[in-house]
Parts: structure tokens; C-alpha cells; sequence
């Protein structure tokens, strides 16, 4: 046999991802974080970031963290079955299952091990998932993993997605429908009544992450399920600890059928190691702040509003009246519809957004172009927190301006 190096296609695909602007590469960022950042040693506004309220770089979550640390150590060495786990975790997962006004949680090492944990455990391949076309990688892979068949139907489409209930469910034992609440790379939200009664209607579970709503909607920051009035229904609520809560790991809240279920059954909790006290202690010191300090919440949603409302009178209205040309030198911003901190600017094409993206950080923006294969279209996605100043979004759409 002719001998080759098996590694040589690496190159090769490199050089492609390379050609077609798709090339990642990590910036590195100092001090702590917050809605200013030294971003390779520039100091840039930052619209780049989950932590929606603001609450990862508070003294608060800092020194729970640190006094956990003492009292508990660095690690949870072991698995939580095997080795036990601390009061602390139970806390937790009890302080998130009141958040979510449901009979218990339980907490995850992250949300993406969440979500693949969960729907491997509920489904398998007798069965059904039907997923939102736009769901986050990690619902994806979830779906993929269990061996389950998958259909994905076309984004928000509940007509879609009923015609595929009415042909398919009586074929399958169980059915999930699994969705993002809100969409993480465009900001928008899952039609939840609608689903909820197709669920109902089709005896299908149903699988809401709830990562980007976590914090961020409804009345008590509870969520998307909140925000829609569906507290108190059977729905599995997937989330993260990582964005509006500050800290790491995941959660799945839900009845408590379902979590003592997952307990036993979700390989993706059983064979790893608790969450470390730190991390543990900085998101309980998060949900108490979160629903100590609704103002939080009203900071960041005047933030969103301010900023959509400056988009469309200095930025869309005036390319409207001017009757611009888009071209690639000088593209037409669209704003994709949004009802979350997240507004992305849809682009042509990766080189665009690529860019815009480098403008940005140039003139003091950190806003991320976000390309594909993570998304069908290239954009550039802005996340506003709580922290931000009005003249720090006023800097935002003065720069995007003046680029454009
Ligand atoms: C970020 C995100 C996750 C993953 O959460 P991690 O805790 O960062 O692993 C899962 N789902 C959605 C929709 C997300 O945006």
C-alpha cells in the first residue's frame, strides 16, 4: 500500500476555511469583564458579550466565589453520585427551580452538556424530534447523539411543524420538539403558545433553552416561559449559567419526575465531575441578586430600546432616504428582528462582515461578525448589557455611522 501522511488533510482544509473567510482565531482580552474591556491591549466598548446584566465582573459573585473556594477547595473531585456533592449544588439547583417556578433542577457542568445530556436520556430510536432550523449547535448535536430521527422545520414555522406532527408523530413512541426561546445568533423569540399547544395537541414534550432569556425576560427574569405566561406548564427549561448569570455550567428545571429521571439516566451528568464550588457559588450569589435587583433588568431593556430606536432614526431611515446603492463596499444594514439584548446587522457575505467587524474594534467597538457555517447568513451581532452607558450605545451607531 502506498504510504501517505494521514494528517496531510488538515492542511488542506484549513486552507479552504481559510479562502471562503470562514477563519476563527481567539482574541485575548484583560482585566475584568464589563462594558469596557482591553481587548488586545485597546481598551473597546464591548457588545460582544452574554453577561447581560453586568454580573460577572460583581465584587458579589467574586467573593462567593473566592469564600466557597476556601471552605471547599478548588475541585469536586468526582462525579456527583460517586463522590457526593456539597450543600452548596443542592442549593442551587433549588434556587434555580424557584426562578423557574418549577418542582426541581438540576445543574449541569454546562448548558451545552446540558441540552445533549437531556434529549439523549428522553429520546431514543423509536422515536421523534422535530427542531427548529435555527436551534443553537448544541440542541443539534443533542438530537443527532440520541439516534432519534430528526426534522428540522423552517424557523418559527408552527404551519411547518404541524403538517410534520400530523404525517409523522403516529409513527414514533415519543416525539420532542426542541427549541431556543430566544434564538442566540439572531435574537428573536420561539413562537412558545403556539408550540405548546401543537404539543399538547400531539402528546410531545417539549425542550425550551432558555440561554440567552435566562435573567433577561419576563417579570421576575425568569425567562421566556415567564415572558409568554407558561410558568407552571410541563415544559423541560433548559438554560446556562454562563450569560446573565455570570458564572459556568447548565441546568435542566423541570417537574421533579423529569429531573429525578435525568439523575439516573443522563450520561452527560452521571460520568462527570460536579461543578466546581466556585463556579456553584458565584450563580446562587447571581439568582439572588438577579431577584433582589429587578432594576437590573430595566437598565438593560431601556438599553436595548434606546439603541433599536437610534438604529432605525440614524441609521436604516437615512439609508432609506438617501436610496443608496448597497454595495459591498458599502453595504445596506438590515437589522434582523429582535426582541432580546441581541441585534444583529445582516451582511452580504463573510468578507463584509469580516470587515465591518475589524472597523468596529479599530474605532473602539468590540461587536463580532458571526459567519457561517454558525449561522446561513453573515452578520454582525451586538449584545447590550445592563452596564452600558446611552453614550457608549450612542458611540456604537456614531461609528457604524460614519463607516457606512
Ligand atoms: C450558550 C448557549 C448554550 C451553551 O451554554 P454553555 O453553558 O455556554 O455551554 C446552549 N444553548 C444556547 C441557545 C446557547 O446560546
Amino acid at each position: 500500500m502506498h504510504c501517505y501522511d494521514p494528517y496531510a488533510w488538515l492542511e488542506k482544509s484549513l486552507t479552504t476555511i481559510h479562502r471562503a473567510d470562514w477563519y476563527r482565531a481567539v482574541k485575548t482580552i484583560a482585566g475584568r469583564p464589563g462594558a469596557k474591556i482591553i481587548l488586545d491591549g485597546h481598551e473597546v466598548i464591548n457588545f460582544a458579550s452574554n453577561d447581560y446584566l453586568g454580573l460577572a465582573g460583581d465584587e458579589r459573585l467574586i467573593a462567593a466565589a473566592i469564600a466557597a473556594t476556601q471552605e471547599y477547595g478548588t475541585g469536586s473531585t468526582g462525579s456527583r453520585l460517586l463522590s457526593g456533592h456539597r450543600k452548596l449544588h443542592r442549593d442551587l439547583e433549588i434556587a434555580i427551580a424557584s426562578l423557574k417556578e418549577t418542582e426541581d433542577a438540576v445543574v449541569f457542568s454546562s448548558g451545552y452538556l446540558a441540552n445533549l445530556g437531556t434529549i439523549t436520556a428522553l429520546v431514543g430510536t423509536r422515536d421523534l424530534i422535530l427542531s427548529d432550523q435555527y436551534n443553537h449547535s448544541s440542541l443539534k448535536n443533542g438530537a443527532k447523539l440520541s439516534g432519534a430521527n430528526v426534522i428540522e422545520y423552517s424557523h418559527c414555522n408552527v404551519t411547518e411543524l404541524k403538517t410534520h406532527l400530523v404525517e409523522q408523530r403516529q409513527l414514533y413512541r415519543r416525539c420532542l420538539i426542541i427549541t431556543d426561546s430566544v434564538f442566540s445568533m439572531d435574537g428573536d423569540l420561539c413562537p412558545l403558545p403556539e408550540l405548546f399547544e401543537l404539543a399538547t395537541e400531539f402528546s410531545c414534550m417539549l425542550l425550551l433553552d432558555e440561554a440567552h432569556a435566562t435573567g433577561v425576560l419576563g417579570e421576575r427574569g425568569s425567562g421566556c416561559v415567564e415572558h409568554f405566561g407558561y410558568s407552571g406548564k410541563n415544559i423541560i427549561q433548559v438554560g446556562t449559567l454562563s450569560k446573565a448569570l455570570g458564572s459556568l455550567g447548565g441546568y435542566v428545571a423541570g417537574s421533579n419526575l423529569l429531573i429525578d429521571f435525568l439523575r439516573n439516566r443522563a450520561p452527560g451528568w452521571i460520568y462527570t465531575t460536579g461543578l466546581s464550588p466556585a463556579d456553584t457559588a458565584a450563580a446562587l450569589t447571581a439568582i439572588k441578586i438577579l431577584q433582589q435587583e429587578p432594576e437590573r433588568r430595566t437598565n438593560l431593556w431601556n438599553n436595548i430600546n434606546f439603541l433599536k430606536e437610534i438604529i432605525v432614526k440614524q441609521i436604516i431611515s437615512q439609508q432609506t432616504s438617501s436610496k443608496q446603492i448597497a454595495t459591498s463596499e458599502q453595504p445596506n444594514l438590515k437589522l434582523l428582528p429582535s426582541n432580546s439584548p441581541i441585534l444583529c446587522f445582516q451582511l452580504p457575505n463573510s468578507s463584509t462582515a469580516l470587515k465591518l467587524g475589524q472597523q468596529l474594534i479599530d474605532k473602539g467597538i468590540f461587536a463580532p461578525a458571526i459567519r457561517p457555517p454558525t449561522v446561513p447568513t453573515s452578520r454582525i451581532r451586538i449584545s447590550v448589557m445592563a452596564t452600558h452607558e446611552l453614550s457608549q450605545i450612542q458611540k456604537l451607531t456614531t461609528i457604524l455611522k460614519n463607516i457606512l
